[in-house]
């Protein structure tokens, strides 16, 4: 569409597909989903179980393919990239945060935030580093192991894994969906400051809408297609939207 090209997008996906499996036990994950995930916000995603948000934050991420359609990360086309070129194409634009922390058990918690710059053969800023080690508030667990780490911790040192390569975007599946509510309303709050305070353009999958109401925008999906989206909403209307598009 003409005017199109010009708008800023981070990540643009078209008419993405996603089956899984093969003849009778084939499952359509996706069917043509078109997103435009825009800089310096924090984009919800919202939708039933089942209903394809993970596979979805797998291929605009570059965790995954897609059975057909087109993914531009920054402008590179991701779909047709060699295995080598899209692992540095990852490494350098995406961070990813998931429900289970992914934590490396043997590392210790700074190891496990500094991985991606250790894989990449570099070095955090300093400055930049301390700075995020203290927002994120591990000062004093640097060197705890993450068996040792409450759950709410361990997802900290995810989010700081996240972060510490300053990513283009940064990818969250449910990063709040294996705590308790205390801890998530801490975890929802560093992520809604990484946006504001370090412009970190932000994709968050989430099934309460209270963090939904955080964002700057909510995609709903349902049966592997976005039926809705809305700009910040509040609480009270997600939960509506949620009831009238039967997408709970
Ligand atoms: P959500 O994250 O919204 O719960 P998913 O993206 O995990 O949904 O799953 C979407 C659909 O794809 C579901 O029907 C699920 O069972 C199916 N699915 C997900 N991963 C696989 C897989 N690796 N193999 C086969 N089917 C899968
Ligand atoms: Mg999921």
């Amino acid at each position: 569409m003409v005017g199109l090209e010009g708008t800023a997008g981070v990540v643009h996906a078209e008419s993405v597909v996603r089956v899984y499996g093969e003849g009778d036990t084939t499952v359509r994950a996706l069917h043509g989903v078109d997103v435009r995930i825009e800089p310096g916000r924090l984009t919800a995603v919202m939708g039933p179980s089942g209903s394809g948000k993970s596979t979805l934050m797998h291929i605009l991420a570059g965790l995954d393919r897609p059975t057909s359609g087109s993914v531009r990360i920054d402008g590179t086309e991701i779909t047709t990239l060699g295995d080598d070129a899209l692992t540095r194409l990852r490494r350098r634009h995406i961070g990813f945060i998931f429900q289970f922390f992914n934590l490396l058990p043997m590392l210790s918690a700074r190891d496990n935030v500094l991985l991606p710059l250790t894989i990449a053969g570099e070095k955090p800023d300093p400055q930049f580093f301390a700075a995020l080690i203290e927002r994120i508030g591990l000062a004093d667990r640097l060197h705890h192991r993450p068996a040792e780490l409450s759950g709410g911790q361990q997802q900290r040192v995810a989010i700081a894994r996240a972060l510490v390569s300053r990513p283009t975007v940064v990818f969250a599946d449910e990063p709040t969906g294996n705590l308790d509510s205390r801890t998530s309303a801490e975890i929802l709050d560093l992520m809604r400051g990484s946006v504001e305070e370090y412009g970190q353009t932000t994709v968050m999958v989430t099934h309460d809408a209270r963090a939904a109401a955080m964002a700057d925008r909510v995609l709903y999906l349902a049966d592997g297609k976005i039926v809705k989206e809305t700009g910040p909403t509040s609480q009270h209307e997600i939960l509506q939207l949620i009831d009238t598009l039967d997408v709970r």
